[in-house]
């Protein structure tokens, strides 16, 4: 078997569709080697090395070690240097490289090759001999952490220690001879921790090193991160050994990152920072602050130090051709690193770049534009939930607000939380419900569990692509980094800007898009749906077949969902018209009533609340289709709970308080889910369903007169089990309808039909359809049904079913197409069979997941309805449905 591929100079044994087998960088690498991109040579040891390893406790196949070595004798051929010689030595960097890429999750070491005969080689090539022990000092220090397992603090110790004799600040200061001491200390540590000497042998340092990686596949940080990002352990990571380039041999020589595109919003700049005479890690890690690239982004961000096309404007052109190519060739954003050597160019990896969701919709439309790829291209490239961020409010412009300080703005979005300064305080607090904002001087992978628990994050050291930034803006967290008058004294739980101090657990806002740090909470705004935005939902609506319609009964909600495209409402759930303050007391009364009499008093007032809200949701749907759903309340919903409750209803419906207490008590149901509500509490009241018919047609009437034509109302009945059920209430509804025309001397255009939300109404659905003029799929109480599982308990159960593996999804969540979704065809079948042509939607919350919505433009649905705010989503995801 083929465990080693090579790559460097113009070829490669691998290409960019083997990230299975060779990881995202190796598969990259090669490819980038193959179009004659100026990559150091190397070889990647495949994933499955990495699956065996851990099959056979820890054993690698056979045949690897001579693939290893015959592959290092063709980098030695490439290069022109041979591993471990005393003249001319070969370096490499041993890395990680997983399929999906996990940023710092796993090991790497750099400089190996590296020992007392083969630094002296190196200060005699490199003519620096600081330069030399500098990266000897390195290479002991991270190949002791990462392969030996040894306390980095040691390390720092003895650096510290040296830094003092010298009295000096920066590590930069210290001279060669102090560096050479110091790698000797060093190693006299390791003797002394690890009772063994520090490897010298080249192989044997190769071979520490392609272990340690692959070990770190199961380090915790890379589990934590493979959960949060439902990457397979069985993935296993390849390693890649590569000839080290130096951007730390001078000042010709540099290190850096780029997007090809912003990645924050998208615009066609190139973008990017480096740093000179620094090795690789340093520009991610934060702990400098790099220049920019361009001219440009230096004075969009007001840095006064010299940009790439300013220090090294020849390397600058070739950069930008670089970008060219790759982008013409990958057809998407691409986010690189490279290194300067003496003036020289190399290339050590491409991807695919991450970005917010604003700016991977300008990418798409942008690219689109180009012509570098087709619409339909661009709109599968967008995941939906991505649309969700774009949704959510920005500061409000107008707002007074005190900004205390300034940093970049990595990941745009406001957030606005209470300060906490570690990532395990971030989990504490939004455990218990808390708002939190992430403030770190800088972050690390170690971090990445509070910075999922955070609203944002703002750092006071690093740029745009430190490990905060790129991570932030993967999770759609805003990001203020780099905002470097902000003083965070840790041990105090505090930090202060000027004279601003600001406490552990006070209220601090960040603005993600401009970079601004605000004391106290600053008022939102609804977002603007423009430009890309727009471009994208109008490219999806001429591709998807399935209507896209909201769930609402509040007008604020459906002229939100109008906004946002819904072409009609899908479902009014008329209960929650009645939740608030005075309003539930008459509702109250009406559940109460012990007589029609009563009923009917209470209904008179629920009869102009109604009607008042249907009229007005007519006027804002303005033609479009709206189905009102007669009551459903799961009766505990709606009961007096305190004494205070009872008495208010007792008073407004003039009886006796003890008489509602013993309603109460009557009423109180042992599984009210599946109890007394739907259109069951119609067919004991068919007063209840009267009314609101009334209140239907009536509004119909009112807006028909308002505008000159009718809105066609559709009356939808609950939780339908039978054929009988749907014929008693639709009767009610049309010798309603009928009363109303009669009196308003007006002809009503509505529709009545049913929800089809128990596994026995899917059953019969041949014969609901003899009486239905629609199906409305209620995936709520159908789910709940189907697998008899409560809607409200579940949540203490099912995460532990996600955990072991017994579902996959939440199926209240995503649709449980194999259970449910087999009920749904059976209904969709059954259904067309008996009534050509019948109107089917589905209205439960599945109808905003795109997963779900793909499975219903698959069966044949005319529409999903779905909350306001996911209505863009569904919009997107009916047009990938239906590419
Ligand atoms: C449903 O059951 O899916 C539905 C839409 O109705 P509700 O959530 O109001 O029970
Ligand atoms: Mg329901």
């Amino acid at each position: 078997a083929k465990w080693v591929y090579n790559f460097g100079a113009g070829g490669a044994d691998g290409h960019a569709d083997m990230k299975n087998l060779l990881g995202g960088k190796g598969a990259n690498l090669a490819e980038m080697a193959a179009i004659g991109l100026p990559v150091p040579p190397g070889f990647t040891l495949t994933t499955e090395v990495c699956t065996q390893f851990f099959q056979k406790k820890r054993t690698y196949p056979a045949q690897l070690k001579d693939q290893v070595a015959q592959a290092l004798l063709l980098v030695e051929e490439r290069t022109g240097q041979k591993f471990g010689d005393v003249t001319n030595p070969l370096l490499v960097s041993v890395r990680s490289g997983a399929r999906a890429s996990m940023p710092g999750m796993m090991d790497t070491v750099l400089n190996l090759g590296l020992n007392d005969q083969t630094v002296e080689a190196l200060a005699k090539r490199s003519g620096d001999r600081r330069f030399a022990y500098d990266s000897y000092r390195r290479f002991v220090q991270m190949y002791s952490d990462v392969v030996l397992g040894i306390d980095l603090s040691h390390f720092e110790k003895l650096l510290d220690r040296a830094k003092q004799r010298r009295k000096v600040k920066q590590d930069f200061e210290l001279p060669a001879q102090d560096l050479e001491k110091l790698v000797q200390d060093y190693k006299a540590c390791v003797q002394v921790e690890l009772g063994e000497d520090f490897p010298e042998d080249p192989q044997q340092q190769l071979w520490g090193a392609i272990g340690a990686v692959f070990n770190s596949w199961m380090n915790q940080r890379a589990k934590t991160y493979r959960r949060l990002h439902d990457i397979p352990e069985s993935w296993g990571t390849a390693v890649n050994v590569q000839a080290m380039v130096f951007g730390n041999m001078g000042e010709d020589c540099a290190t850096g990152v780029a997007f090809t595109r912003n990645p924050s919003d998208g615009t066609n700049d190139f973008y990017g920072e480096f740093l000179v005479n620094a090795q690789g890690e340093d520009v991610v890690a934060g702990i400098r602050t790099p220049q920019e690239l361009t001219i440009k982004a230096r004075k969009i961000h007001g840095s006064d130090m010299l940009s790439l096309e300013e220090v090294m404007p020849g390397i600058y052109r070739e950069l930008c051709a670089v970008r060219q190519q790759l982008e013409s060739h990958y057809k998407d954003m691409q986010d690189i690193e490279f290194t300067i050597q003496q003036n020289k160019l190399y290339m050590l990896q491409t991807r695919t770049g991450k970005r917010t969701s604003h700016a991977a919709l300008r990418i798409a439309v942008d690219m689109a534009n180009e012509g570098l790829i087709s619409k339909s291209k661009a709109l599968l490239r967008l995941k939906p939930e991505l649309i969700d961020q774009l949704l959510h409010p920005t500061l409000d412009p107008k707002a007074p607000k005190q900004v205390i300080a300034r940093g970049l703005p990595a990941s745009p979005g406001a957030a606005g939380g209470k300060v906490v300064f570690t990532a395990d305080e971030a989990v504490r607090r939004s455990r218990d419900g808390e708002r939190v904002l992430l403030v770190r001087v800088e972050t690390s992978p170690e971090d990445i569990h509070g910075l999922h628990a955070a609203e944002g994050v703002l750092t006071t050291r690093g740029g745009m692509t430190s490990h905060a930034a790129v991570v932030a803006r993967g999770m759609g967290r805003p990001c203020v980094a780099g905002a470097g008058e902000v003083q965070v004294d840790y041990a105090a739980g505090k930090f202060t800007v000027g004279d601003v101090t600001v406490q552990e657990g006070q209220i601090l806002t960040i603005d993600g898009g401009t970079g601004e740090v605000i004391c106290g909470e600053v008022p939102t705004v609804p977002p603007k749906l423009s430009g890309a935005f727009g471009t994208i939902m109008a490219w999806a609506d001429e591709h998807r077949t399935l209507q896209v319609r909201a769930n609402a009964e509040t007008p604020n909600d459906a002229r939100q969902a109008k906004e946002f495209g819904a072409q009609g409402i899908g479902l009014v759930r008329t209960e929650h018209m009645f939740f608030d303050g005075s309003r539930i007391v008459a509702m109250r009364q009406m559940i109460l009533a012990t007589d029609e009499a009563d009923r009917k008093k209470a209904l008179d007032q629920l009869l102009t609340m109604q009607r008042k809200d249907i009229t007005e949701l007519f006027r804002i749907m303005d033609g479009r289709p709206v189905t009102v759903r007669l009551l459903d309340p799961p009766l505990h919903e709606f009961l007096p709970h305190t004494e205070e409750e009872m008495a208010s209803v007792a008073k407004a419906a003039g009886v006796p308080l003890n008489r509602v207490r013993r309603r109460v008590s009557d009423l109180q149901e042992a599984n009210p889910m599946l109890g007394h509500r739907g259109c069951r509490l119609a067919i004991t009241y068919p007063e209840v369903c009267e009314m609101q018919a009334r209140a239907i047609f009536e509004a119909a009437a009112i807006v028909g007169r308002e505008r000159g034509n009718q809105p066609v109302a559709e009356v939808m009945v609950p939780l339908v089990a039978t054929t009988q059920e749907l014929s008693i209430l639709k009767g009610v509804v049309e010798k309603t309808a009928a009363a109303v025309q009669k009196e308003q001397g007006v002809n009503l255009g509505y529709h009545v039909g049913t929800m089809i939300e128990l596994p026995r109404a899917c059953l019969q659905a041949g014969r609901l359809a003899g009486q239905a003029e629609f199906f409305s799929f209620g995936t709520n109480d159908l789910t709940q049904t189907t697998y008899g599982l409560s809607r409200d308990d579940a949540g203490a159960f099912l995460p532990e079913y996600k955990a072991k593996g017994i579902v996959e999804q939440d199926p209240f969540v995503s649709l449980d197409q194999e259970g449910v979704g087999e009920l749904i065809k059976i209904a969709v079948q059954r259904g067309r069979a008996a009534r050509e042509g019948i109107k089917m939607g589905i209205c439960g919350e599945h109808g905003g997941d795109p997963a779900s919505i793909e499975f219903c433009h698959k069966v044949g649905l005319d529409y999903v309805s779905c909350s306001p705010f996911r209505v863009p989503i569904a919009r997107l995801a009916a047009a990938q449905a239906a590419l």
